[in-house]
């Protein structure tokens, strides 16, 4: 893994007890797919590392083109072609206290692991948990933080009610997004996403929309409450980890008919076409 400058092996310890990342959570990362010696939308992803940065005023000491050519790096050094890079900028070393000028310069670590892609029929029950996403005026749920206290509070309340995916609501009661992957749901033929003022831009969100407008397939990005969930066609959800997958089952209704839809089902192949066909080498 990359560490500060450096490529170390992933068994060396790296990381001080005084990084404040560990002490606080005070840092940002990515999670970054490649495919077949490919990373897909690196720039977008380097963006979307240095934005999150930037919201918490952190510097992290580095260009946008060296972040990607350590990314490339990191693949390359590990001969990974299928992977799955996670790079990691936290505040840097300081003292037991949370005082950010106490830390000199930020720490930035790049992990990658092989990963193969999935691109297979997931089926997922979701509960809607009642921990709810961050509001923007709080720590934005834009920024992908260190902080993932709350998404790992959904996926608790999840799992103990049965299911496999958190669906955290808002503030007022709307539909934000799973724990770390965005929400679709379809009804009569459109496609309705919320907006990204209660959830994190996602990449792969983004992806979806241009390859369902591509198809013809009409989107609408708008508020969604828990009946349009309960009673929609078909749901799925989109992640750099979890790419397409269906969710048939919310809060005990099952969804449509219980089975990846075809919007759905048309979603995945298309992820597959765009993974393999583009990308930074
Ligand atoms: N929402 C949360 C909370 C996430 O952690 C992620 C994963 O990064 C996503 C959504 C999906 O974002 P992306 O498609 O950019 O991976």
């Amino acid at each position: 893994m990359y560490v500060n400058g450096k490529f170390v092996p992933e068994n060396q310890p790296v990381i001080s007890v005084f990084d404040h990342g560990f002490l606080y959570g005070d840092g940002v990362f990515e999670g970054i797919r490649a495919y077949k010696g490919r990373v897909f939308k690196l720039r977008e992803h380097v963006d979307r590392l240095f934005d999150s940065a930037k919201a918490i005023d952190l510097d992290i000491g580095m260009s946008k083109e060296e972040m990607e050519e350590v990314i490339l790096e990191t693949l390359r050094q590990n001969n990974l072609k299928d992977a799955y890079i996670r790079p990691i900028v936290s505040r840097g070393n300081g003292d037991l206290g949370l005082d950010p000028l106490k830390c000199d310069k930020a720490n930035v670590f790049v992990v990658a692991k092989t990963m193969a892609s999935l691109y297979d029929v997931m089926e997922l029950k979701a509960i809607t948990v009642g921990i709810r996403r961050n509001a923007p005026d709080m720590l934005s749920p834009n920024i992908k933080s260190l902080n993932y206290l709350n998404n790992i509070m959904a996926k608790i309340e999840a799992n103990a009610k049965g299911g496999q995916e958190a669906i955290f609501l808002d503030g007022n009661g709307y539909v934000a997004e799973g724990s770390g992957d965005n929400i679709f749901i379809i009804k009569n033929g459109v496609v309705y996403t919320p907006p990204t003022i209660n959830n994190l831009k996602g990449i792969t969100r983004a992806t979806a929309i241009e390859l369902l407008e591509k198809n013809k397939i009409p989107v609408r990005v708008e508020n969604i409450g828990l009946f349009d969930v309960y009673t929609a066609d078909e749901i799925f959800v989109t992640g750099t980890a979890a790419e397409a997958a269906a969710v048939v089952w919310v809060d005990g209704r099952t969804i449509g008919t219980g089975k990846t839809g075809p919007v759905t089902a048309l979603m995945l192949k298309e992820f597959e076409r765009i993974t393999t066909t583009t990308g930074t080498e």
